[in-house]
């Protein structure tokens, strides 16, 4: 019994060595992916319920690894918001999504705004709003045509530090989505206290709409508190026409979801505008 004990603490500091040396290579990884540009965004149209027409686009991040393929952000965000690889990363991000407006403006596509995913670190790293203007700025954007994704986890932060960020933000005039909407941080003063002009409602909300009770008055009951502080609503993860028939009988504005496309290569976006309304 004691020789398998012991035999079990050893597998189990192999397992976590292996387990440390797999994030290490991660880590080495990513930083090389960065410098020879094997990240790409891939965008999900947003749609407005009511005129059936695209709104706007979620940038979502991919890693194309020379060896395991298109990787999706669970696999690599984690690790790049332990290291400090997250804040090259998401400037990576944001200045492809704005490269990337920049060129559909330049071929007609004007109103099509970018909704960029922002991690916690990121956002309260000093350089973050003087470089975001500065991007801005040079890819000639109206600040309002891009938007921040971020969590409710930014509000565990000191409200002094957050007040500044959000004050910031809303002096360059970017607009602000609140991501993943109901499944973190518990307090909903915040949503008076910054401005705020979205709330997207988690997709766990949405996969049992149509089941089971709770989660359908939980989302009708999101939909009419954002309408009444006056945000906007987005419902993520919608995959059949009955959850979209529930949205639009709650006056949700705008959804997105495998039911109207997954998220989409760069190149196959240009006939999706094409096949398309634009709001
Ligand atoms: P998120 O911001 O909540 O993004 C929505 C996720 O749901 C995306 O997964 C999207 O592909 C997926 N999705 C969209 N519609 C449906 C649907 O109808 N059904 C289902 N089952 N899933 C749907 P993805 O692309 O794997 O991204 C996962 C998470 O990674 C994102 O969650 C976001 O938190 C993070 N992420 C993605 N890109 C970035 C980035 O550039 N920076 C940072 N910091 N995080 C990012
Ligand atoms: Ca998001
Ligand atoms: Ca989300
Ligand atoms: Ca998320």
């Amino acid at each position: 019994a004691k020789e398998s004990g012991r035999n079990g603490v050893q597998f189990f500091r192999q397992e976590i060595g292996q387990r440390v040396q797999n994030r290490l290579t991660m880590e080495t990884e990513l930083r090389q992916a960065l410098q020879e540009d094997q990240l790409e965004l891939h965008y999900q149209p947003i749609w407005q319920l009511t005129e059936k027409c695209i709104v706007g686009l979620e940038a979502l991040v991919r890693w194309r690894h020379p060896q395991k393929g298109l990787l999706p952000p669970d696999r690599f965000i984690p690790i790049a918001e332990e290291s400090n690889l997250i804040q090259a990363l998401g400037q990576w991000v944001l200045n492809a999504a704005c490269r990337d407006m920049r060129s559909w403006r330049n071929q007609g596509f004007e109103s099509l705004p970018v909704s960029v995913n922002i991690s916690a670190r990121q956002l309260f790293h000093d350089d973050f709003t003087s470089s975001l203007a500065r991007l801005l700025k040079e890819y000639a954007l109206p600040p309002e045509q891009l938007e921040l994704e971020v969590t409710e986890t930014i509000f565990l932060q000191k409200d002094t530090t957050v007040e500044k960020v959000m004050n910031h933000l809303k002096n360059i005039g970017v607009g602000l989505v609140l991501d993943d909407f109901g499944t973190g941080y518990s307090s909903l003063s915040y949503l008076n206290r910054f401005h705020i002009d979205k709330l997207k409602i988690d997709r766990s909300f949405m996969a049992h709409i149509c089941q089971k009770e709770q989660d359908a008055i939980l989302t009708a009951t999101i939909i009419r508190m954002a309408q009444s502080l006056g945000m906007q609503v987005v419902a993520e993860g919608v995959e059949t026409a009955g959850q979209e028939l529930f949205l639009m009988e709650q006056g949700c504005d705008l959804a997105q979801g495998y039911f109207y496309y997954k998220p989409q290569p760069i190149e196959s976006l240009r006939d999706i505008f094409v096949q398309n309304k634009l709001c």
